[in-house]
């Protein structure tokens, strides 16, 4: 599948970017509707003893607050035995919407003093589902649910009003042009989210697929360049005492492999390398795919010494690595230290410079850049497989 930044298919970046179904979200969400759960508990019991202390009690708080604080503690317990919170997100949109129902419905029963009261509640309680809605639905539903909800709340009061005698019309329509704006705000609110999300993770993947290597995941060389001139900056401020050094390894007759083996043989030979390479550095080394059978490594705070010291280990950590279906293969390193005055290219030159002459003396070897000729040979333990890394005086 092609992918660009623009034709990112919408459903694929919105499974993979869309928190729900994640177990981390899932217990996240969990433990928050555990917490609203139990603060609904004290509200509800608050606003039922309010009620009941009025001169002439809402009958409509009056009947449902007992089954409202029934379903918040059934919910609560059901949460905490660890059950569907998809059932519970329902059952709530499905309460919610039961008793803004139930309250639009019993309008013509109440005392006409109480009605206005009443009515203030029902809103208050449509902009609470607006936003359970939208953690609930995706952010399309949600809208329509809310603008469903809202049209039947502004309409039916006037309906059911009509033969009561109500006389408050200027501050019901007041109300509900209220309710209307703060769930437009909510709805603009929530599309802003949903494609402010979309948009940064079009823009994280598009970035990603930009630097990575697809066939090794390790970086490519579009994103290793920017890495070493912060390696180097890193240099220039902590001076002379602590250079950084680049190593250019590049496997031997990997066309050979190819030619014997065939391309997805030789793929997985480079990812394989690229497996060894990265288990044997760490934290804070850059490791990057250079181009073709190529890998560039950067060092920081390392000198000459330390850089052929871990050139080596990593000639060794290939070379004793069976490979499967192809077996032993080696591979040549050229080392760099970066000096005053290095851009990231003229460092990376000279490690290239280096690796070509690591070529030129028989492979399987590490050569360190600015050598003059070699002053001693150290052998590491692949005598059988060719020279060992010889180490250039300098
Ligand atoms: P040397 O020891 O001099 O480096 O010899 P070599 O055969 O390794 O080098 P050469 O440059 O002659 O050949 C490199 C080969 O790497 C040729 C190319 O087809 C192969 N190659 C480059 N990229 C890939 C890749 O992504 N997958 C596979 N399978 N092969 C690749
Ligand atoms: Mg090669
Ligand atoms: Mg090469």
């Amino acid at each position: 599948m092609a992918l660009s930044g623009r034709g990112l298919p919408r459903a694929a970046l919105e499974r993979s970017g869309g928190p729900q179904g994640n177990p981390a979200f899932d217990a996240l969400r969990r433990r928050l509707y555990l917490h609203i759960c139990a603060v609904g508990i004290g509200v509800e019991l608050a606003i039922w003893g309010l009620n009941e202390g009025k001169e002439v009690p809402d009958l409509v708080t009056r009947s449902a607050s007992p089954v409202l604080l029934a379903v918040t503690c059934g919910i609560w317990l059901w949460l905490r035995a660890g059950r569907s919170i998809a059932t519970v997100e329902r059952l709530g949109v499905a309460v919610c919407t039961v008793m803004i129902l139930a309250r639009l419905l019993t309008l013509p029963l109440l005392d006409p003093r109480h009605i206005l009261y009443s009515l203030e509640d029902l809103y208050w309680l449509l902009v609470a589902m607006s936003f359970v809605n939208f953690v609930v639905f995706d952010y399309r539903r949600a809208i329509a649910a809310s603008a469903l909800m809202y049209l039947l709340a502004v309409t039916l009061p006037w309906a059911v009003l009509e033969s009561t005698g109500f006389t408050e019309g200027l501050r019901l329509a007041q109300m509900q042009l209220l309710c209307g704006m703060v769930m437009l705000f909510s709805c603009i609110l929530a599309w802003y989210r949903e494609h402010f999300i979309l948009m940064r993770d079009r823009a994280e993947l598009s970035e990603r697929l930009a630097n990575t290597d697809a066939l090794t995941g390790l970086s490519n060389r579009h994103a290793l360049y920017p890495q070493l001139e912060a390696l180097l900056r890193q240099r220039t401020k902590l001076q002379e005492t602590h250079p950084s050094a680049l190593l250019l390894l590049d496997i031997d007759h990997f066309k050979r492999v190819n030619d014997r083996f065939g391309h997805n043989t030789g793929d997985e030979v480079l990812r394989t390398v690229a497996q060894v390479l990265r288990s044997e550095l760490r934290e804070p080394s850059l490791l990057g795919r250079w181009g073709g059978e190529e890998f560039l490594i950067g060092l920081p705070e390392t000198g000459s010494d330390g850089a052929l010291a871990v050139a080596e280990r990593l000639r060794q950590a290939v070379g004793t690595h069976n490979f499967a279906g192809v077996g032993r293969l080696t591979i040549s390193l050229g080392v760099a230290v970066c000096q005053r005055g290095d851009s990231s290219a003229s460092c990376v030159a000279r490690a290239d410079a280096a690796l070509y002459q690591a070529k030129q003396r028989g492979r399987n070897q590490t050569v360190v850049a600015g050598a003059r000729e070699p002053v001693d040979r150290e052998k590491t333990g692949l005598e059988a497989s060719g020279p060992s890394g010889r180490r250039a005086g300098w």
